[in-house]
């Protein structure tokens, strides 16, 4: 049985990042969504792409209004009106204004901003009642964002509304994202039928199939579905080897254990494969194959649905995530919270608590699941959104103690 770091970093050893040379694709912004950036960008613009102001008012020559005190107003003849799109038509010559608006181009000649509130109007002259603070105030400066060929967005960010709006704003319209990894998903076990299928005596529906592919998709990978996969060596080696010709990463789940029917270790080693990892100290999830072949990653999830989400999150998660090619991929998602019952393990492996977290009084606090932790227990899975970790050699956390917890999904 591998301690669970031991096993985090052979996995860690064993994922490819993504090489960008091949395994790139051009797609539309919006298809971008939650995808791997695979190449840096940059842009050959200013950000601002010209000097523009910040507010609505007038453009001035700071020379002219520096003067201007309570008693001592200063009358400005007004040229032009510059509303946000149109590019000015005139240079400012001293003792000129120019009518702006937020946003848009400043004209030559004006360095400076007045704000329409300490500023009076009357016909084509306006009265400046109040002096800037400073030369150039309320003025956006070209490139003061950001300037023309800096880098801006690394290769291996994952795309949310904000990279999507600045590769909008640069007109990057074909995006280069990483190529999604196949991931093939295979549940093995004769007493598994599917939701459509009437239950006889025996059997149970294959749910892992489905709280798997949901995993999967949410980590960004590509689901390849493929089944159900009865408990015979050789209809398995058959869907094994199919799933390996096809997918980037599989995952099974059952037959890992040390049961008569349980063949995919077995299996692996004659398709060629190394199995880097029969067993894990974690408790759910003790029996977890991990298997290499060349450019192939294997995971045989335990077959109890408890287990298979709770592995699935633990290993095989951060392993999509760095084999997307996400550059801070590998950290699981953990976050600390206090937990508001005693959490108790018996110390021997690493132990995963289902629960509820939330915000209480302004703090993460968790709940376990009411009805106890049975591995086998979908049910009282559902409604948790995530699992209090119970170090190895741990036996009890107390009420109010920070737990870090491993999230299933967002925390509301
Ligand atoms: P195994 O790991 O194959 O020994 O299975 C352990 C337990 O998990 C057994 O009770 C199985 O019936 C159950 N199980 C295995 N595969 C699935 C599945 N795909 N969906 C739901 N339960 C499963
Ligand atoms: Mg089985």
């Amino acid at each position: 049985m591998l301690a669970v770091e031991t096993a985090e970093s052979l996995i860690f050893q064993a994922v490819q990042t993504p090489d960008a040379a091949i395994e790139l694709e051009f797609v539309p912004l919006l298809e971008a969504v939650d995808r791997i950036l695979a190449a840096p960008v940059s842009s050959e613009l200013d950000f601002p792409h010209w000097d523009n102001s910040a507010m609505d008012g007038y453009a001035v020559r700071y020379d002219d209004v520096a003067t201007v005190q309570a008693d001592r107003a200063v009358v400005l003849e007004v040229v032009e009106a510059i509303p946000a799109g149109v590019a000015p038509q005139k240079t400012l010559q001293p003792g000129q204004a120019a009518r702006i608006f937020t946003g848009a181009m400043l004209p030559l000649g004006a360095d400076t901003i007045v704000m329409q509130e300490n500023t009076q109007r009357q016909g084509d002259r306006v009265t400046i009642l109040i002096a800037p603070r400073q030369p150039g105030e309320f003025v956006r400066r070209r490139g003061g964002f950001y300037q023309a060929g800096q880098p801006l967005l690394m290769a291996g960010i994952r795309l949310g509304a904000a990279e999507i709006a600045v590769l909008a704003a640069v007109q990057c319209t074909q995006v280069p994202v990483y190529r999604r990894p196949k991931v093939a998903i295979l549940s093995t076990g004769d007493e598994l039928v599917t939701p459509e299928q009437p239950l006889q005596p025996g059997q149970i529906v294959d749910s892992n199939h489905y709280a798997l592919a949901t995993l999967v998709q949410q980590s960004g990978a590509e689901v390849l579905r493929l089944g159900i996969v009865p408990d015979d060596p050789t209809a398995l080696q058959l869907a094994m080897e199919a799933a390996i010709a096809q997918a980037d990463v599989v995952i099974s789940s059952g037959g890992v254990s040390v049961g008569d029917y349980d063949y995919v270790d077995r299996i692996l080693e004659e398709l060629g494969a190394t199995i880097q990892i029969r067993s894990i100290a974690v408790k759910p999830g003790k029996p977890l194959t991990f298997a290499t072949l060349p450019d192939k990653l294997y995971f045989g999830l335990p077959g109890n649905p408890v287990s298979a989400l709770v592995t699935f999150l633990r290993f095989v998660q951060p392993a999509l995530k760095r084999r997307s090619g996400l550059a801070t991929g590998w950290q699981p998602n953990f976050i600390t919270a206090k937990t508001d019952c005693d959490l108790k393990s018996d110390g021997k492996r690493e132990s995963y608590l289902w629960g509820k977290v939330t915000f209480q009084a302004g703090e993460l606090c968790f709940s376990p699941a009411a009805g106890g932790h049975n591995s086998g227990n979908l049910i009282n899975l559902a409604g948790c959104n995530g699992l209090a970790r119970i170090p190895i050699g741990t036996t009890a956390i107390a009420v109010g103690s920070d737990t870090s917890v491993l999230l299933m999904q967002g925390i509301v």
